[in-house]
């Protein structure tokens, strides 16, 4: 057997998973989570049963030994067992990665010089990174970018129209998010229509806590709605998406805002949060169907958004033939998925409300057997993406 460990770390927590690269089945999954406060703690899954420790992590080092001690008392050991490769999610790849890349001290450099347009997200990688190695030396890491599927973007569509040189030299342009799993649901749903991936034209809605579409034109991204960091393009949990940059402006003159003041405001307390005062999509219906207009308007904004980057990216593409909903909301939410495409008929989009509403972990059609798109609802799964893209790196 061939186990990957796939590590995606944050700056205070971390997530891995165990899996067994022939089957692809998840042999054992974990969070170790506030690192470095005092409710730190594991909990490991392993074959359906949870386990969970509160116990002292002050760093990502403590982390992975507590880790290794979860594996060894409930399973599997990977003393006795180690993986073959360990796969690392990181955020932000910048110009330099277009591909899973075996982890060098020059790699660490680069990644490290990039925390400059991820502040927020590549200092955890890193230090994932780190403890990861030190847990794991003689095995191959590998690093897999969010960013990389979106190198494929052409320059008219990843280029801003500011100053060139100010562009340059502060790398300011379009990297998109989301990569991975945009990447596994096109191939994942040309796997379910059972249609070559390279004749497809694609849009797929990552609807998550974070949210982004993108247009995949045969298994190429083309065009993406985040851009240099992850704020803009749809309205999310609690970021704003597309905001008119001139209201910053504003703000920073008039309301007397600094730099953390706006970070704060558009990645924190905007989006559905800011509107409607829920972050989650449940919490939002629950409060609709009690009567609050704060929460309905929310939810209008929410979907108007999403229809303008549906006509948007059926204009790039010259077209679509797949229609893909993935992440919490667009695997959960037949009323968001019925909302977005209730006017989309004129570009021959069908819905079926009975298959619409079935819930299941598995890919489905929601359109009708004549409609002139397919709509799908094809969960994600982006650990299983980076456990392949690590095993293809070192093969
Ligand atoms: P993710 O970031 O992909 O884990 O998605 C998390 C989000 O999915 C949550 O904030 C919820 O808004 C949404 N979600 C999860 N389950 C459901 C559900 N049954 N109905 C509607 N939204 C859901």
């Amino acid at each position: 057997m061939r186990a990957v460990l796939v590590i995606n770390s944050g700056s205070s927590s971390f997530k891995y998973q165990l899996i067994d690269s022939d089957s692809e089945q998840v042999l054992a999954s974990g969070l170790v989570e506030r690192i470095g406060d005092e409710n730190s703690g594991i909990t490991h899954t392993v074959e359906g049963t949870k386990h969970r420790r509160e116990l002292e992590i002050a760093d990502h080092t403590a982390g992975f030994a507590a880790m290794m001690d979860a594996f060894s008392e409930f399973g599997p050991s990977l003393q006795d067992d180690p993986p073959t490769v360990v796969g690392h999610r990181v955020v932000h790849g910048g110009q330099r990665f277009f591909e899973p890349t075996i982890i060098t001290d020059l790699v660490k450099i680069n990644i490290e010089d990039l925390s400059e347009l991820a502040p927020l997200h590549n200092p955890g990688g890193l230090q994932g990174i780190n403890a990861a190695q030190q847990q794991f030396p003689d095995i191959p890491h590998v690093a897999v970018f969010d960013t990389a599927f979106h190198q494929t973007i052409p320059a008219a569509a990843y280029t801003y129209a500011i100053d060139r040189a100010v562009a340059e030299r502060h790398r300011v342009r379009k990297y998109g998010f989301h990569g991975t799993s945009h990447q596994f649901v096109s191939g994942a749903a040309a796997t379910f229509l059972e249609r070559p991936l390279a004749d497809l034209r694609q849009i797929v809605f990552h609807l998550g806590n974070g949210a982004s579409v993108t247009a995949i034109d045969g298994g190429k991204s083309v065009e993406t709605s985040m851009g240099m960091t992850p704020i803009p393009g749809l309205v999310m949990g609690t970021r704003s998406g597309d905001v008119d940059p001139g209201v910053l402006l504003h703000l920073m003159r008039h309301a007397r805002m600094d730099v953390d003041d706006i970070d704060n405001l558009l990645n924190k307390r905007s989006g559905v949060l800011g509107l409607s005062g829920h972050t989650d999509m449940r919490d939002l219906s629950d409060a609709i169907d009690a009567g609050d207009d704060k929460a309905r308007e929310a939810f209008d904004v929410y979907i108007h958004r999403l229809r303008l980057y549906l006509g948007a990216y059926a204009s790039v593409l010259g077209g679509v033939d797949v229609i893909v909903f993935t992440a919490g909301v667009g695997e959960n939410s037949d009323v968001v998925r019925a909302a977005v495409l209730e006017k989309a008929g004129f570009l021959g989009v069908r819905i079926d409300p009975e298959r619409n509403a079935v819930r299941s972990h598995d890919a489905r059609r929601i359109s009708t057997d004549d409609s002139a798109i397919d709509v799908l609802v094809v969960p994600t799964n982006e650990e299983l993406e980076i456990a392949r893209q690590a095993v293809a790196a070192i093969s």
